[in-house]
């Protein structure tokens, strides 16, 4: 097993009302006390605060699920990383492939947003992957490398190692289709194998989750991998049971 410390974070996506969103966290803390693993809750900006000053005095950090790179200014809808700093946040979720996909979420923009994120004091969690038609075109590793490359571009090698990586393939995510632990531990591989030829100390270190339909009944499977640190849930961060098992089984 790595000295890595594994970290499992719930994305909620559009969903949970402040009502849900409570009622979520007083059921999840006591399951989670103590764990090994690191958690991280990533409810919908709105909600950020509420569940911020609910996990406080735990072990439980809260991260947001996307920002933009400016500092203040004209773009309507968008927050900022001192917002989210703000209240409460310690981390951002970055280039999920529902932002990619639905949202124009670009690998320029997301060259510039980690380094605003790490420079205010967010842990950025990059996600990256590649679609069903990509992998059966073989086309795998250079997303994943065009990716990487770009996410990471503007990080200082000695800083490498404070971002989490998150491998979520995009035909893998709210579809009940998981990757094969062995699929996934490639693709991690790979993603540390990036990193590595950069600097050999930030591989080592640095987190690279897995993502896409993890459930309690595959995630011990998954995150018992040399090198999968985690995992980023969406589906069954809904329910604190089902997100509780697989942050035990971490
Ligand atoms: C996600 O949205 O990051 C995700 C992995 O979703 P799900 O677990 O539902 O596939």
């Amino acid at each position: 097993m790595s000295e890595r410390k594994p970290v499992v974070a719930a994305n909620w996506k559009m969903n949970k009302t402040l009502a849900e969103a409570r009622d979520f966290v007083d059921r999840l803390l006591p399951q989670v006390e103590g764990s090994r693993a690191e958690v991280i809750l990533c409810p919908p900006s709105f909600a950020l605060p509420l569940v911020a000053e609910l996990c406080k005095l735990d072990a439980v950090e809260v991260a947001g699920q996307n920002m933009h790179f400016a500092e203040s200014g004209a773009y309507t809808g968008e927050v900022s990383a001192a917002m989210l700093l703000d209240v409460g946040a310690r981390a951002v979720i970055l280039g999920h492939s529902e932002r990619r996909q639905l949202f124009g979420e670009t690998d320029e923009a997301l060259c510039r947003k980690l380094p605003v994120a790490l420079e205010a004091g967010l842990t950025p969690i990059l996600c990256v992957g590649e679609t069903d038609e990509q992998r059966e075109c073989h086309e795998t590793d250079r997303v994943l490398r065009r990716q990487i490359d770009a996410g990471l571009s503007r990080i200082p090698d000695e800083r490498l190692a404070e971002v989490i990586v998150a491998y979520e393939p995009v035909w893998a995510i709210g579809t009940g289709k998981t990757a094969s632990p062995e699929q996934a531990e490639d693709a991690c591989g790979f993603i540390r194998s990036l990193v590595g030829a950069r600097n050999a100390q930030a591989a080592a270190e640095i987190r690279i989750q897995y993502g896409g339909s993890v459930k309690p009944d595959n995630a011990a499977d998954l995150l018992g991998r040399e090198e999968i640190d985690g995992a980023l849930v969406g589906g069954a961060a809904l329910d604190p049971d089902d997100f509780a098992a697989i942050v035990a089984a971490a």
